[in-house]
C-alpha cells in the first residue's frame, strides 16, 4: 500500500469496525447508524460510503433484523437510530414500513432520524401520498437531508420538506464543504438563508472525508473555520450549523470553530465578538484582584480590569449607535 491509498479509502470512517451487528454501526454511547439500502437516486462523488453504494446486491439487515432489534433490546441505553444507506426513501414501502414497525416495538427508541437525499434530488418522492402517510404514522421520526448548493434548492424541494413538515417531521440539512462549489461565504450564506426559508435547519457543515476519487473537492480545515466565522453572528444564529470533521480511525465528529476566547483567569474571561470587539467578561469580583499582570494596555488592560472592553472603530453597529 502507498501513502496514497492510506489517506484516501473507499472506507475513510472505518465504520465496519464499529459495525456490532451486520449494517449496524455503533460508534457514540446513545445513538447507532443503521445501513438500510445501498441505492441511491444518485450517486455523489463525496460520498463517504462508497464502498457499499452502486455495488448491487442487497444490504443483509433484512435477512438480520431480529439480530438488529436484539442488540436495540439489550442495550437501551440507545435512544436515536440513524436511517442511512444508501437513502432508506428509496426503499419499497413495505420495507420502510418493516423497519420503522420494527423500531417501534423497542421502547428506548425515542428518535428515528432517516438519513435521504431525496427531497434534494428526488422530491416528487415526496409528492406521493402512500409514503407521506406511512410516515405520518410514527412520532419518533426526524429527517437529515443534504443541499450543497443554493442552486439546489428548487420549487419541488421546497414543495417536498413543507409535506415532510406536515407529517410532524423536523428536517435539518447536512452540507459538505467542497471546493470550488460551496466553499465561500457568499455560496454557503446564500445557501443557508434559503434553507431557512424553505423551513430547513441547519445542523452540520461537514468538511469532506478522504474517500476515493475527491481530492479535488477537498479543501482545508482553515477555509472551513474561515466560513463559519463569516457566517456566525453575520446571519441568523438559526441557519448557522457545526462544522465537524469527521476522524479516521472510527474517532467520530469532532467541532472545530473559531476562537473567540482570546484569554482567561479564574475570575474573567476575554473573548471576542463577530465584529473584532474585545470584551472582558467577569462572573467572579473576588479573583479579580489575582490577576497579576502589570500592563494596563490592550488584552492584558481588560485583565487587569482598567477597561471593559476594546472596540474596533467605524464598525456599522458603533456607527448606528453613533446615529441613534
Ligand atoms: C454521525 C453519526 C452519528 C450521529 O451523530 P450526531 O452527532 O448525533 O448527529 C451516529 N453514528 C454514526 C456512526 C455517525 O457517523
Ligand atoms: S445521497 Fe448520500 S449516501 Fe447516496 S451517494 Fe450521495 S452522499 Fe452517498
Amino acid at each position: 500500500m502507498n501513502y496514497l491509498t492510506i489517506r484516501a479509502k473507499e472506507t475513510p470512517l472505518e465504520e465496519e469496525e464499529d459495525e456490532v451487528v451486520p449494517g449496524l454501526v455503533h460508534r457514540y454511547p446513545d445513538r447507532v447508524l443503521l445501513i438500510t439500502t445501498n441505492f441511491c437516486a444518485t450517486y455523489c462523488r463525496h460520498c463517504t460510503r462508497k464502498r457499499l453504494l452502486g455495488k448491487g446486491g442487497t444490504v443483509k439487515i433484512y435477512q438480520e433484523f431480529e439480530r438488529v432489534l436484539d442488540y436495540l433490546k439489550n442495550h437501551p441505553e440507545i435512544t436515536d437510530v440513524i436511517l442511512s444507506g444508501g437513502d432508506p426513501l428509496t426503499l419499497p414501502l413495505l420495507k420502510l414500513k418493516f423497519i420503522l414497525d420494527g423500531l417501534k416495538t423497542i421502547p428506548s427508541i425515542e428518535v428515528v432520524r432517516i438519513g435521504s437525499r431525496i427531497p434534494v434530488l428526488l422530491p416528487m418522492r415526496l409528492f406521493d401520498r402512500e409514503l407521506l402517510n406511512l410516515l405520518s404514522q410514527y412520532d419518533f421520526l426526524w429527517l437529515n437531508t443534504h443541499f450543497n448548493h443554493p442552486r439546489e434548492i428548487t420549487e419541488y424541494s421546497k414543495r417536498a420538506i413543507l409535506n415532510l413538515l406536515k407529517c410532524g417531521i423536523p428536517v435539518n440539512n447536512q452540507t459538505v464543504l467542497l471546493k470550488g462549489i460551496n466553499d465561500s461565504v457568499p455560496v454557503m450564506r446564500e445557501l443557508l438563508k434559503g434553507l431557512l426559508k424553505i423551513k430547513v435547519r441547519p445542523y452540520y457543515l461537514f468538511h469532506c472525508d478522504p474517500t476515493k476519487g475527491v481530492s479535488h473537492f477537498r479543501t482545508s480545515v482553515y477555509k472551513g473555520i474561515e466560513i463559519i466565522e463569516g457566517l456566525r453572528g453575520h446571519i441568523s444564529g438559526l441557519s448557522v450549523p457545526t462544522y465537524v470533521v469527521d476522524m479516521p480511525h472510527g474517532g467520530g465528529k469532532i467541532p472545530v470553530m473559531p476562537n473567540y476566547v482570546i484569554s482567561m483567569s479564574d475570575g474573567k474571561i476575554i473573548l471576542r465578538n463577530y465584529e473584532g470587539m474585545i470584551v472582558s467578561y467577569t462572573w467572579n469580583k473576588k479573583k479579580e484582584e489575582d490577576i497579576l499582570w502589570e500592563n494596563k494596555e490592550g488584552i492584558y488592560g481588560l485583565l487587569k480590569g482598567k477597561r471593559g472592553y476594546l472596540i474596533p472603530e467605524k464598525t456599522e453597529r458603533i456607527e448606528r449607535r453613533r446615529n441613534r
